[in-house]
This record gives C-alpha cells, structure tokens and sequence, in this order.
C-alpha cells in the first residue's frame, strides 16, 4: 500500500486520547475504528478506505402507487480523492512513496 499512514495514525492519536479518559482498567479493553470502513479493489489488492458517508431516504411506492409505511433509508460512501490530514493523493497508488 503506498498511501499515507495518517489514517493510522490519527486513530492511534484519538484511542490514546480516549483511553487517558478512562480508568486505566476500562482502558485496556478500548477498542476504535475508522466508522466508514470499504473495501476497495484497485488493480489487483484489497485496501481498506475511509468513506464520506451520504444518507438519503426517501418515500418508497408500493407496486399499488401507494407510498410505503416506513421511509426508506440508505447510505453511500464517497471515496476522498486527497487524504485530508496531509493533501497526498490517494487514487495514485503507483508507490511514489
Ligand atoms: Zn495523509
């Protein structure tokens, strides 16, 4: 993989900020993630990236005409082009770093 580290070490730096506000017992046990976790193929790898995620709901018709009970709800992930902590590109994946 050759983008930046940030998104690893922003989640490092956030864990450790939220394990020093906890008791050190309860501390131990935390865990964290990135929410907007995808998987993404590119050429010929899995790489785990980080979404923009977009909800959107809207009023779903019964084959009927009538509008269903509950709205329908749904989420896309938009993939961010630059990181955003140091501005590198993330679609060239050609290993210039
Ligand atoms: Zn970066």
């Amino acid at each position: 993989m050759s983008e930046c580290k940030c998104f690893n070490v922003m989640l490092e730096k956030v864990s450790e900020n939220l394990r020093g506000q906890l008791p050190a017992k309860e501390a131990e046990s935390l865990k964290a993630r990135w929410g907007n976790e995808a998987l993404v193929m590119e050429e010929n790898s899995m790489t785990l990236k980080i979404g923009i995620p977009v909800a959107y709901e809207y009023q779903k018709l019964k084959k009927s005409g009538e509008p269903q009970k509950n709205r329908t709800k749904k989420e896309v992930k938009l993939m961010m082009s630059y990181c955003p902590f140091c501005g590198i590109s993330l679609k060239n994946s050609g290993g210039t770093r």
